[in-house]
């Protein structure tokens, strides 16, 4: 199904339900139907800030299964490892409202139990809530990420895994278990929150207005579409490149329908993405970081004058080795001097910065 629609506006709940209705999402369903939702609740930010997914399009798409007599519906997330509490995330986002609100299930994957599933060399770990969902519908927002560029569809996905898959998901680079992920656990439906995502940083804190939503079924065509609308070639983001190697979805083309809803309300200009992160990696010397403590690292340098002489340290990769020079988290503890933590915070980094 080449096929993405669009919605422009301001009200997220009504944008959402009339998409599903166009997309007519209801004839792929039956009452029996078990509905699992995965939106973004990486950090305990609410959703103007530009990381996580506005709750009220969550909202709209329960609003909309129940309206069709679907109730079998769970929504289920995991935040980010280190410092991030998804029940803190769920209640800071309005997510335990709509449970209440709706009788719908709201649960941390972080709890959940996991199961092996094979691909190609690999052996990936999977929760098993979206795993056997009748129905996985993947709710990600699109925004930049100081490690791959661009998170949207397939990288939403490590929510869906235990924390300590995603540690080693960053020893393995990142890439390569992001694209198989998406290879094996396969939404059926993919709803984008483009309304004000963060540009730069994963966590948020600067949200660009782009009054948009998404629906798709193919994460590689909605994420090479998405990596366009930020400014890169889908060729230049390593796992959509591989993701699409592996058979989990085509890039964008000319031969693409793009179905606009409401195009009177388009953003007049495209959002332009930040050169604050390339600008601020020349000072870290990065081996296999958790997303965390390099977004963290990157956070404390972009707010501190005092910029480091020296490349700083950071990553899994530097564990149990002995070094020269200032190192980042607990991995690094083998440096001369090191900022410790798992992962330190940007306060932390900061101080030990401008000691
Ligand atoms: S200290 Fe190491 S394991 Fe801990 S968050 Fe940082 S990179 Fe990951």
């Amino acid at each position: 199904m080449s096929k993405i629609y669009i919605n422009y506006g301001s009200d997220a709940q009504a944008m959402t339900r009339a998409l599903m209705d166009h997309a007519d999402i209801a004839s792929m369903l039956n009452p029996g139907t078990k509905v699992v939702i995965k939106p973004n609740l990486v950090v305990s930010r609410t959703a103007d800030d530009g990381a996580t997914t506005h709750p009220e399009i969550v909202e709209g798409i329960v609003a909309y299964l129940q309206a069709h007599d679907i109730h079998d519906i769970t929504i289920a997330e995991g935040a980010w490892v280190g410092e991030g509490s998804t029940s803190r995330a769920f209640k800071k986002c309005g997510y335990y409202d709509i449970g209440k609100k709706y009788g719908v299930d709201v649960i941390d994957t972080k709890n959940d139990r996991a199961v092996d599933r094979p691909f190609r060399d690999m052996s990936l770990r999977l929760c098993e809530t979206p795993l056997n969902a009748d129905f996985l519908i993947n709710v990600p927002v699109l925004k930049g990420h100081c490690q791959t560029n661009m998170t949207c569809c397939l990288k939403n996905l490590k929510g869906c895994i235990p924390d300590s898959e995603k540690r080693r998901y960053h020893s393995l680079g990142l890439d390569k278990p992001i694209a198989a992920l998406g290879t094996v656990l396969r939404p059926h439906l993919h709803i984008i929150d483009s309304i004000c995502g963060d540009l730069t940083f994963e966590e948020g804190g600067n949200p660009v207005e782009s009054n948009r939503i998404m629906l798709g079924f193919d994460p590689v065509l909605l994420d090479s579409y998405g990596a366009r609308l930020m400014g890169y070639r889908p060729d230049e983001i390593g796992h959509l490149r591989l993701a699409q190697q592996y058979g989990a979805g085509e890039f964008v083309d000319d031969a693409t329908e793009i179905i606009e809803m409401n195009a009177e309300n388009k953003p007049k200009t495209a959002p332009v993405r930040s050169s604050i992160v390339k600008r601020l990696a020349s000072y870290i010397d990065e081996d296999s970081a958790c997303s965390a403590c390099y977004a963290n690292l990157v956070f404390a340098l972009n707010n501190t004058n005092r910029k480091p002489t020296e490349k700083l340290k950071i990553g899994q990769g530097w564990r149990g080795k002995q070094c020269e020079g200032m190192g980042i988290g607990n991995c690094v503890s083998g440096c001369s001097r090191h900022v410790r933590g798992c992962p330190p915070t940007a306060v932390d980094i900061i101080d030990f910065l401008e000691e």
